[in-house]
């Protein structure tokens, strides 16, 4: 987007270093793909994200919230207008007794050790997941049995019209890697959970087992978005693509884990479009072969 008027408007909010021009995706992206977006914002408060957002809104201005991207297929013309990231510069975190309150930017996996720091489980299960806080709520993500929606009891968040509600959890309608989130464009700004005293030791122990469960099933050396598929009823996504001969399949730096199926891995110089024909391929075979339809976890952006 050429256009001056979009760094001037932008910076009315956010210090100009927090502002990157042309900034190529594939820099933030756990996928390490992705081409380059216009202006990238990475506020640290809560009042310049809403007032971010309440600017572009007024000048209609595109622009998207994301976390950590670590579920996320950046196209490889890149984004047109602006991506406001809440990712590690906006991560302030408070615990009182069992009541953790944190600013959606934050990483689980710092989180889970503060949580664990200040002897509370039921966090344990997030501590592996590469996300951020509030794409966490967006996805309610999950692993090892359990799910953001068991712990989380409000989100603070900013409504397409530019106010700032409070969702509690039975509002934000939580189910498999789904949320009210997602049906209204809302950006989760803080979030606040509820946890358990436990012992540390358990704790850094279920933390510890978890992750070495992860780093032997999943090729976690290699860039990926994680599983790129949903789990579909009565099946396991990785199982159907192995038993259709996937594994390993490559279309260009594209290539279906030889380790878990389930991930699409970038070998090195996958495009977004290698990764989009891949699934295509996935989504094919396997429908022909067992005639189970894989929907998509991973989301797709940018332009066309
Ligand atoms: C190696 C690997 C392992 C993984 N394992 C798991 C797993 O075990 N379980 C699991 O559930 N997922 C897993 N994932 C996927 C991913 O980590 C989760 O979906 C995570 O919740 C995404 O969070 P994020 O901050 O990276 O969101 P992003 O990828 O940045 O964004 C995902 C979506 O959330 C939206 N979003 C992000 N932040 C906000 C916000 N603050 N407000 C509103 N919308 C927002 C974005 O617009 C986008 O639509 C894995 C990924 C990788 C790479």
């Amino acid at each position: 987007m050429e256009n001056k008027n979009v760094l001037e408007i932008l910076k009315k909010t956010v210090d100009s270093d927090r502002i990157l021009i042309d900034e190529p995706m594939k820099n933030h992206t756990s996928f390490k793909i992705g081409g380059p977006v216009d202006y990238l914002v990475l506020p640290t408060k809560m009042e310049e994200i809403t007032e971010t957002v309440r600017n572009l809104k007024k000048e209609e201005i595109p622009y998207m919230i994301i976390g950590n991207a670590s579920n996320l297929l950046v196209r490889d013309k890149g984004i047109r207008g602006v991506v406001i990231k809440l990712g590690e510069s906006y991560n302030h975190v408070t615990i009182e007794g069992t009541t953790v309150t944190a600013e959606s930017g934050i990483l689980l996996s710092r989180l889970a050790k503060r949580i664990a720091k200040a002897s509370l489980k039921g966090f344990e299960f997030a501590s592996g997941i590469p996300g951020s806080l509030g794409g966490a709520v967006f996805m309610n993500a999950g692993a090892y049995g359990g799910e953001m929606k068991d712990v989380v009891t409000s989100v603070t968040a900013l409504d397409d019209k530019g106010q700032v509600i409070t969702l509690r959890n039975e509002e934000l309608k939580m189910r498999y890697r789904n949320s009210i989130l997602q049906d209204n464009d809302y950006a989760v700004l803080e979030v606040v959970m509820e946890l358990e005293k436990g012992d540390p030791k358990e704790i850094y122990e279920t933390i510890q087992d978890l992750d070495h469960k992860r780093t032997t099933k999943q090729p976690l050396q290699l860039p990926s978005a994680g599983s790129v598929f949903k789990r579909p009823e009565g099946y396991y996504a990785g199982k159907l693509i192995q038993d259709s001969n996937l594994r390993g399949h490559r279309i260009g730096g594209a290539e279906v884990s030889t380790l878990h199926c389930g991930f699409i891995v970038n070998q090195g110089d996958a495009t977004a479009q290698d990764v989009m024909d891949l699934v295509e391929t996935i989504q094919k075979t396997v429908k022909e072969k067992f005639g189970v339809t894989l929907e998509r976890e991973l989301r797709i952006i940018g332009e066309e």
